[in-house]
């Protein structure tokens, strides 16, 4: 597969193009996935184990995830990048089930309307302030 910059990878993001190169090209397209539903996968599939192994050494397993996307986003392919983009989310996904958070509602919560800084669907906060 042709790799492609930034710049023109989110140009094709923009277009809706960036799950076909995140994929292999022989199968067919996922289903769109809520946050809910995927953080309730995660917890069928993990939450016995997630249960045992507690927030700490959860977040432990989110931290080297972030290692490895950060890895993947300055020498990866799009399929590695995509690959460990999901596994954050998914161990983002753990500890909200181990705490008992649900993400749909969370991110519902702090930004359904917007920026949570500037209330504008398009931010206008200041580049020097965090959103
Ligand atoms: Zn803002």
């Amino acid at each position: 597969m042709a790799r492609f910059t930034y710049e023109q990878r989110f140009e094709l993001f923009k277009l809706r193009l960036v799950p076909t190169l995140a994929m292999n090209a022989s199968q067919p397209q996922p289903p769109d996935v809520s946050l809910t539903d995927f953080q309730a996968k995660i917890r069928d599939m993990y939450l016995e184990k997630d249960l045992q192994r507690g927030v700490d050494g959860t977040f432990m397993w989110l931290m080297e995830e972030v290692g490895e996307l950060a890895s993947a986003l300055r020498e990866g392919t799009a399929e590695e990048q995509a690959g460990e983009f999901a596994d954050v989310i998914a161990w983002l996904a753990t500890i909200a089930n181990i705490v008992g958070i649900d993400l749909g509602q969370a991110i519902q919560s702090k930004y359904g309307t917007g920026c949570p800084g500037c209330s504008r669907l398009v931010c206008t906060c200041p580049m020097d302030e965090k959103p």
